[in-house]
């Protein structure tokens, strides 16, 4: 797939489940999360690598809103995502409509994604079904969108491979407009990660939309206004403190984040979920806890208490970590007014800005 170039060919995006006709609706509003909730998510089926690449990029959202992921094998997840059949469709539920899916059944599906699919693609795609998940409807089905439509060419584009649609699929998926009732909207926005590219092919007046692969400023603010509260998160650790497994610390601009994950690599990513930095120790089975220890030096343990990544900045009491905002992580020496050179003890040397 090339970068930027709209590959009018392989046009692969989300199919809407279950539209509704009296309460479809930006975000429909019946059908949001209370902001504070912390939604269990868990794989059905498919490749850890995937599975990781799918957690990693899931977690954004949450950088702008009051919900929080919380993946693991919970039994009652409100979340199922289903990614090991490459079928060639992606979909979610949108919103609580996912309590009402049998719990054995995925309310998240992935259909193309595999261990070497590059970022930019994860990004996109799981961005875009997260926010389904959220509650958010396709932006080109926006009450004010308006897209000059040219609806001979989108059913023949749509009803041929890849996506093979019926036409009711392509009215559903492309056509109808949300009531204005039921929703919660903002400017219809070209950015946004809720609208599919638009090739000029199908438009009458040469309107086109690119790949959005990233979430929009308006996505960050109007959803943030959804789920209020957001969080700001941790940017530090004390001498003392300590990371458990999928807990992150963010850069105070909100750019970087640094995780234990859950197969015991720490990595930090930036804001397109591009790793910049880790402690290469992913495979390990049990993750225990990433901590700044008393004594200054900043360890990644197992839970059997075994060492498996160190900064080696032992013998400086009362030492911090901090995820700066150019990217690179560091230890600084105790009390240490000004963060410079002189009073970094280890670095990462990932600063990306
Ligand atoms: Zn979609």
């Amino acid at each position: 797939m090339s970068d930027d170039i709209l590959d009018f060919k392989s046009i692969k995006v989300c199919i809407d489940v279950h539209p509704d006709e009296d309460t479809r609706g930006a975000v429909v509003t019946s059908k949001k999360w209370q902001p504070g909730q912390t939604l269990r998510v868990r794989f059905l089926d498919g490749d850890p690598t995937v599975q990781q690449k799918i957690a990693a990029v899931a977690h954004q959202w949450s950088q702008y809103i009051n919900i929080q992921f919380a993946f693991g094998n919970d039994p009652n997840a409100e979340i199922r995502i289903s990614c090991g059949q490459l079928d060639g469709q992606s979909w979610s539920n949108i919103g609580t409509d996912a309590l009402s899916v049998d719990k054995n059944q995925p309310t998240m599906h992935y259909g193309w994604l595999q261990p070497d699919t590059p970022d930019e693609e994860y990004s996109r795609v799981v961005l875009h079904e997260f926010g389904h998940a959220l509650g958010c409807i396709h932006e080109h089905q926006h009450p004010e969108a308006g897209i000059p439509w040219n609806r001979d060419a989108v059913y023949r584009y749509y009803m041929g491979p890849p996506n093979n649609w019926t036409k009711e699929s392509v009215d559903n998926n492309l056509f109808a407009q949300y009531s204005k009732n039921v929703t919660q909207f903002s400017h219809f926005d070209t950015q946004s990660i809720m609208l599919y590219p638009i090739p000029k092919e199908l438009t009458t007046n040469g309107f086109e939309v690119g790949w959005n692969k990233h979430l929009s400023e308006t996505d960050k603010a109007f959803m943030g206004a959804i789920y209020p509260g957001a969080a700001k998160g941790r940017t530090t650790l004390a001498s003392g403190q300590s990371l458990q497994p999928g807990q992150s610390l963010r850069s105070p601009n909100q750019l970087h984040t640094l995780i234990l994950q859950t197969d015991g690599n720490v990595v930090l990513y930036n804001q397109h979920s591009q790793p910049l930095w880790a402690t290469n120790t992913g495979g390990l089975i049990k993750p225990g806890t990433f901590i700044m220890q008393t004594d200054g030096n900043l360890v990644l343990y197992d839970t059997d208490n075994r060492p498996k990544w160190a900064s080696q900045t032992f013998g400086n009491p009362g030492a911090f970590f901090d995820v700066q905002d150019d990217g690179n992580l560091v230890v600084y020496r105790a009390g240490s007014q000004s963060q410079t050179e002189d009073n970094a003890l280890w670095a990462s040397a990932s600063n990306d800005m």
